[in-house]
């Protein structure tokens, strides 16, 4: 093999590389996924398409201008095992992949072409500090090799209530959720069209909620995308 470097071989012989997905070791070092993994994606081509589920979720709840997900998401599968190393076991080079490929679904739909800046969904600050590290920031990277656009990952902060949610009833406590986004750097934003990022979506309602707490800046149009959607 061409390139090989020494050190690589001697990294592959103490660490034998495995597919992300199944954890086969036929797989190339330069391959994330296996070439039976990379079968078995569940594609939504939701990107493709307008009025599609992702974009129906936000319908009448707050204006957005595109919305996709890449893969269909459902338990015991491939997109499980997928996020939760993305999530839990720190594989970087996993959310850089997926991020890449997201990027590459977007760029060739070109429904996408008009957003401005990518803005990762913020984590608390204390579960980042636990993790290390924002998985949605991690794809956001990656769909920025391919999209060429920049990464705000500070403009918005996630806030945990200090109150405790006991004893407030049910509209209190939705109350409480709406509210638990910041701008930081709201003046980055200005007249920005927006594409917020995040690994899955269920019900919508954190990327409801932050999004509502971006559009409050002057000018600014919002775009969603994640890398899975739960089918419910
Ligand atoms: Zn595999």
């Amino acid at each position: 093999m061409l390139n090989f470097h020494p050190l690589q071989a001697l990294q592959h012989l103490f660490l034998p590389h495995h597919c992300a997905g199944c954890g086969s070791d036929i797989i190339n070092d330069e391959q994330i996924l296996c070439l039976h993994c990379m079968d078995q994606m569940p594609l939504t081509a939701f990107h493709l398409h307008d009025n599609n589920p992702v974009e129906k979720i936000f319908l009448g709840r707050i204006p957005v201008v595109q919305a996709a997900s890449y893969l269909y998401f459902s338990k015991d599968s491939l997109l499980q095992r997928i996020v939760h190393q993305l999530k839990y076991k720190g594989n970087k080079e996993l959310g850089l992949f997926m991020g890449r490929k997201m990027g590459e679904a977007l760029l060739q739909s070109g429904r996408f072409n008009n957003t401005d800046v990518l803005v990762p969904m913020p984590l608390f600050a204390a579960r980042e500090r636990k993790r290390g590290y924002n998985q949605a920031l991690i794809l956001c990277q990656g769909m920025a090799e391919v999209l060429k656009l920049p990464v705000l990952p500070d403009v918005i902060r996630r806030r945990r209530s200090s109150e405790t949610q006991t004893h407030k009833n049910r509209i209190e406590r939705w109350q409480n959720m709406q509210d638990k986004f910041e701008l930081q750097q709201g003046n980055a934003l200005v007249d920005k069209h927006i594409l917020l990022v995040d690994d899955v979506i269920t019900t919508g309602a954190t990327l409801e909620a932050c999004g509502r707490e971006l559009l409050t800046t002057p000018g600014t149009r919002l775009s969603i995308m994640t890398m899975a959607y739960t089918v419910k």
